[in-house]
């Protein structure tokens, strides 16, 4: 087995498959797109994307993703074994997975005797002749199939020499991986190690050239444990979810597995450069998928290098590693000393140097932007997922920015019952720009519609650029629950003109304020990035 004596481990994320089966989470195809994108810069090998035969979203998604140039990663679309006795060929939901267009095919089959009778109602025999006839004929078809033994763990321990079974079929059928599933998400590390060494020696023998896999969901909080074991029995993929989303508990988290295989097995994962941009990536996937990644996250999370007890601070202050097991920054993560002045200020300069790499740390502006940044911070701006609201915040202290107009009044009001035309929501704009008011009234199918549309259609008689731009993405997160409807509210949003998409924030204990300040900031950055002047002239339009 020749991988064997390598380090190298692949790995194959399923945020956009697993991931979307956890609860509350729903991609658009544009997240999905989003999410490929960044999987790729990351550097993972494998994205499953979803499940064409499953729902039209994702044949959608297949045919969009086309467009996107990809570096390294190889899509894969997903699957089951063709029904009970019928042929592959035949099979609808397997027809959709062709029709997918990716050379990668994830392919699940049962592999615990109980699930064949009892579940899906079939002989063990058939059962090997789906599996076989599935993968055989995905292959005529020209594609690279990897076999995802559903419950093989169970299997293993109720029935061995039938979960072996449908492994050795799939690999007689032709899989270039088969994959250990642990789809219950109960099994303990002990057994994973010995069954994963068990295959692994039948696989030396008689397959050297499959890959063995491991998908392990976390229902016994073992799912990272569990992945990290099989590899040190031979398994040389790993399968899960960037930042541990799935069904149920959540399937094995990527972003703390793949650190922990790299900096501390000594696998070979990624590039350093790739694994430092783990925690901005995966930051970036939570905010698509519009969940927080709690603080306590290993490696990718707030409070992962966070020191707070005085010892700690002092023994930090004197070596980091007395009380950190890594370098933060290999991961991209930051040391914070809390009650300390200093915190996170170097990170920050960095970002700042980015936009104006003049600014050195000790100059008094540099100093004014840190502050008002965590200010921002502090009050709910979390600018990992706004960079132009970031970068607006750092033009206005270098006076680099002149605001292209000012606010004299919003009102928005609703009706209800919401009518057939949807426009159920009606909003005013009051703007000056260089001193001349402008106003304009525009109708929505909510409050924030219909203010986005208000506040464009008075703006574009100053600045017609603007005609081209609309909201791509607008998502809203609770910042404290704890005090229900009067708590705050972040807003991002996304806008595109085509050609360039930005993000930008806003923050408010009022859902429309938060609304209008990213809009606001959305419609600047705009006009700042093409370098317009601010408007001396007015064209058309009602003025009053
Ligand atoms: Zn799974």
């Amino acid at each position: 087995m020749e991988y064997l004596n390598s380090k190298r481990v692949e790995i194959f994320d399923s945020t956009l498959r697993d991931g979307a089966q956890g609860e509350g989470i729903s991609f658009s195809v544009l997240d999905k797109l989003k999410i490929v994108g960044l999987l790729d810069t990351l550097g993972v090998d494998y994205v499953e994307a979803g499940n064409p035969g499953s729902n039209p979203k994702d044949l959608e998604f297949f045919r969009e993703v086309k467009s996107l140039t990809l570096s390294h990663v190889k899509l894969v679309a997903f699957g089951a074994t063709r029904r009970r006795n019928s042929r592959a060929k035949e099979d609808a939901n397997i027809a959709s997975l062709v029709s997918a267009g990716t050379t990668w095919v994830s392919i699940f089959g049962k592999s615990w005797d109980f699930q064949v009778t009892d579940i899906i109602k079939t002989t063990l025999k058939e059962n090997l002749n789906m599996i076989k006839d599935t993968i055989e004929y995905l292959i005529s078809e020209g594609k690279e199939v990897i076999f995802d033994a559903e419950h093989f763990f169970d299997g293993y321990i109720e029935n061995k020499k039938y979960a072996m079974q449908t492994l050795v079929e799939a690999a007689e059928a032709g899989s270039k991986s088969v994959v250990l599933c642990d789809t219950r998400g109960g099994t303990i590390p002990s057994i994973v190690a010995l069954a994963t060494k068990e295959v692994v020696e039948l696989f030396k023998e008689k397959y050297p050239h499959i890959i063995i896999g491991i998908h392990a969901h976390n229902d016994a909080s073992c799912a990272e444990a569990n992945s990290l074991i099989a590899v040190e029995n031979g398994a040389r993929q790993v399968q899960g979810t960037l930042v541990g989303i799935g069904e149920r508990c959540g399937n094995a988290s990527l972003a703390t597995i793949i650190p922990t295989l790299q900096l501390k097995m000594g696998y070979e994962v990624l590039t350093s450069e790739q694994i430092a941009s783990l925690t901005l990536v995966s930051h970036s996937v939570a905010e698509i998928a519009n969940i927080s990644i709690p603080h306590g996250t290993p490696y990718i999370g707030r409070s992962a290098f966070t020191h707070k007890g005085g010892m700690h601070i002092d023994g930090v202050g004197k070596n980091p590693a007395s009380f950190e097991h890594i370098v933060p920054e290999s991961v991209g993560n930051e040391r914070r000393l809390l009650m300390s002045e200093v915190s996170g200020r170097a990170t920050i300069l960095k970002r700042i140097q980015k936009y104006a790499p003049h600014l050195d740390k000790d100059a008094p502006i540099t100093k004014k932007i840190i502050d008002s940044l965590k200010q921002l911070e502090m009050s709910g701006y979390q600018f990992e997922g706004a960079e132009s609201s970031f970068e607006l915040v750092i033009a206005k202290h270098l006076d680099k920015y002149t605001p292209y107009f000012t606010l004299d009044h919003y009102k928005t009001f609703g009706e209800m019952p919401i009518r057939e035309s949807k426009t159920s929501h009606t909003a005013v704009v009051k703007v000056f720009v260089n001193k001349e008011s402008a106003i304009e009234v525009a109708q929505g199918d909510g409050p924030v519609h219909a203010i986005d549309k208000a506040l464009r259609k008075v703006l574009e008689n100053f600045y017609p650029q603007l005609s081209a731009i609309h909201l791509s993405d607008y998502k809203v997160r609770v910042l404290d629950s704890m005090h229900a409807s009067a708590a705050k509210v972040r807003v991002l949003i996304e806008t595109t003109d085509g050609e360039y998409t930005w993000s930008t924030m806003g923050v408010s204990t009022d859902l429309i304020e938060a609304s209008w300040m990213a809009l606001v900031d959305s419609i600047e950055y705009k006009l700042m990035k093409e370098g317009v002047v601010p408007s001396i002239h007015h064209t058309k339009g009602d003025t009053v």
